[in-house]
């Protein structure tokens, strides 16, 4: 079943957030599509636990404070988000809507499209193993969304930082977990260190030193992958390999869409942030104009003139008046304040 909605935004960043607020004062409903599994982008991805300085009037606010706060006030507006999926496709449907897809298969019908992608998508570092493709989603997972398909299977983990040290102590109640790092020093929490070689000690975990190199069908379980250290080939059969090296941010789909880019990010106009395509809008840091501060306070602004853009498209026979939410009854009903 399609969704139908007036606004998808591409992306659930500071940004994107503070849009849902814009646009809900206008009677603008929308959904969000981020291939994240919370909101927030870059600070809650990136540094949740930093403070920020320069939110007007936030003396000081963490990223993870500030996310919060902008779920709040985005709440009465009731936004509809789809996390964990990349927006792959946009295709013109009739004259007033387009159609969306995800990377989940999930198909959107909105009257506007904004994007607010940051840098780009979040998306997992892989190990550089050729045809690692062919195990994706099968033996071969980048996160974890149910840890129960792991339950009594041999698990090897990857990597050295705090996802690959917390599931392993995490699924080494379930399943017989390998973890393999290229060296004994972990970039972790100490805490989980710490937890991690008590539950090795206690042969509850095996800890390997090396780096993968292959993967290939295996024979007594599904996927056999190589490994070197001291420049010997070793092998191992596991049910499934958890890579976890992190992620990085790249522009994916986005570059395929038609838009006039500079340098892989979005030219947009400073009066409406409209894209080259009618109807497509670009607001944050995926944004280029002559002057543009790759900071939230510009994305905060750029959202509020694309809101007010977006109306005339999601009810061209109405007119905007412009409100302010302190004295206006109206906008109190929405924000649900008696
Ligand atoms: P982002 O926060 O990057 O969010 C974009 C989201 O879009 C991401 O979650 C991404 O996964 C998603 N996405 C992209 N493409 C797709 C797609 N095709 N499908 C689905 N989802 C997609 N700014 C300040 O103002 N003050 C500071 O003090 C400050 N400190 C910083 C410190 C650090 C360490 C860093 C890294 C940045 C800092 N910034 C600071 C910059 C600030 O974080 C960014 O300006 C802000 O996050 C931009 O918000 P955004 O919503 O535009 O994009």
């Amino acid at each position: 079943m399609e969704d139908k909605t007036d606004v998808l935004i591409v992306g659930a960043g500071p940004v994107a957030l503070f849009a849902i607020f814009e646009l809900g004062l206008l009677n603008i409903k929308c959904h969000l599509v981020d291939n994240l599994d919370k909101p927030g982008g870059q600070c809650s991805e990136l540094y949740p636990e930093k403070p920020i300085y320069d939110i007007p009037a936030r003396v000081m606010i963490t990223g993870q404070e500030l996310t919060d706060e902008l779920m709040k006030q985005a709440k009465p507006f009731e936004p509809i988000f789809h996390l964990g999926q990349q927006v792959e496709k946009i295709l013109k449907k009739n004259e007033k809507e387009w159609l969306i897809e995800t990377s989940n298969g999930k198909t959107i019908i909105a009257k506007c499209i904004v994007i607010a992608a940051g840098a780009g998508s979040f998306v997992p570092r892989k190990p550089p193993i050729e045809g690692i493709e062919n195990y994706e989603n099968k033996n071969v997972f980048y996160s974890i969304k149910d840890k129960s398909i792991f339950k009594n299977k041999t698990v090897l983990i990857a990597g050295g930082g705090d996802s690959a040290l917390d599931w392993t102590n995490e699924l080494s109640n379930i399943a017989d977990v390998k973890l393999i790092h290229r060296r004994k020093e972990f970039r972790a929490a100490p805490d989980s260190v710490n937890k991690m070689l008590e539950l090795e000690n206690k042969n509850l975990v095996t800890f390997m030193l090396g780096q993968l190199t292959k993967i290939k069908q295996g024979k007594a379980k599904p996927i056999e992958v190589h490994f070197t250290h001291d420049n010997k080939i070793n092998k191992i059969e596991i049910d499934y390999l958890l890579p976890f090296f992190g992620l990085k941010m790249e522009l994916g789909p986005i570059a395929n869409w038609g838009l006039n880019l500079n340098q892989n990010l979005i030219e947009v106009d400073t009066e409406k942030f409209e894209t080259s395509t009618p109807s497509i809008f670009s607001i944050g840091d995926i944004n280029y104009y002559p002057g543009k501060l790759k900071l939230i306070l510009s994305g905060f602004h750029e959202a509020a003139l694309m809101a007010q853009a977006c109306f005339k498209y999601c009810y061209p026979d109405k007119k905007n008046i412009f409100r302010y939410t302190t004295s206006s009854k109206d906008l109190h009903k929405k924000l649900g304040i008696k």
